[in-house]
């Protein structure tokens, strides 16, 4: 420090006055220039580190805007932006109650939750849809990048930066800005709670399913559902294709005998028309699959289709 001259000879007269803080004075003059160095590192410390960020960051952006993979990579996001979406989480909740710990214990709450996703089957749907599309979309995108990986990325350069250094940075950026995979995900929950008269005990059961169970289960229960319903059809349509003409062509053929034990009606014995392979396997109402059968033949024959 420069200190004028007349500054100083007018310190001195206070000086005896100073005599207590001499000690604080004197050691603050020896640690003020001690840590100088300190400080001085440390600022040239920050000077580097945000010189070498600096020259990290203008490295990245010349290297982003020399690289064709990058480019391209850029406008493949913008292209899929709208549609690689990851949607939030679908949230639903069935509960059911039931009255006796009995009923409790034989509870299917698989059943529960197929018939409660069968029942919103077109809100659910829509949603599986939007997120499958979302996935779809993602495939798409993944092809295109993979694409630009063969025929882009590696090949560029720059005069300002080396080809290694170049395409090392290169190669992170590429995997870095690339968008991630939109995870479908869904908790859908079922519960059955039994709570005992005095509300003593109370009893809870829970199945949960994520998104992928959640797409199967309700493919399962919409399958389910249509067989159940083209096979209540078929036994409607063959059933009405039985008229009392067919019968009586049937029985006529058979001579009137039962097929199985030779019973015939002219001793009594009861006949009906039988569909050989059941309607419910498949079989039709056409002459060529249908036979009379007494009554108990009839019956012992339905018995070993039972199932
Ligand atoms: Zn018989």
């Amino acid at each position: 420090m420069l200190i004028p001259v007349g500054l100083e000879i007018e310190v001195v007269p206070f000086h005896p006055q100073l005599v207590v803080t001499d000690d604080v004075a004197i050691t603050d003059v020896t640690t003020l220039p001690g840590l100088l160095p300190v400080l001085i590192l440390v600022l040239a410390g920050v000077l580097i580190a945000g010189v070498w960020i600096g020259v990290i960051v203008h490295r990245r952006r010349v290297v982003a805007k020399a690289s064709t993979a990058l480019v391209r990579l850029s406008g493949l996001n913008s292209t899929y932006a709208s549609q690689v979406v990851t949607l939030p989480p679908i949230h639903l909740h069935f509960a059911d109650a039931v009255s006796s710990k009995a009923k409790f214990d034989r509870y299917d709450l698989t059943a529960l939750m197929l018939r409660s996703v069968l029942e919103q089957e077109h809100s659910i749907q829509a949603e599986i849809g939007a997120r499958n599309a979302a996935t779809n979309h993602y495939v798409e995108y993944q092809r295109e990048v993979q694409q630009l990986v063969v025929s882009s990325l590696g090949r560029s350069l720059h005069p300002h930066v080396s080809a290694e250094r170049f395409e090392k940075i290169e190669a992170r950026l590429f995997k870095r800005r690339q968008m991630s995979f939109p995870t479908p995900t869904a908790n859908i929950r079922s519960t059955v709670r039994y709570t005992s008269p005095q509300g003593r005990n109370s009893y809870s059961g829970t199945l949960n399913w994520d998104f992928d169970e959640l797409r199967r289960g309700l493919a399962a229960a919409r399958m389910e559902r249509d067989r159940q319903s083209t096979a209540q059809y078929l036994r409607q349509r063959e059933r009405s294709l039985m008229t009392p003409k067919v019968r009586s062509d049937i029985l006529r053929r058979d001579g009137y005998r039962c097929q199985m034990c030779g019973a015939t009606s002219r001793e009594g014995a009861q006949l009906h028309i039988d569909h050989i392979l059941p309607v419910s396997h498949g079989g039709t109402t056409t002459p060529n699959n249908l036979q009379a059968l007494c009554q108990p033949c009839n019956l012992g024959k339905s018995n070993r289709f039972v199932g």
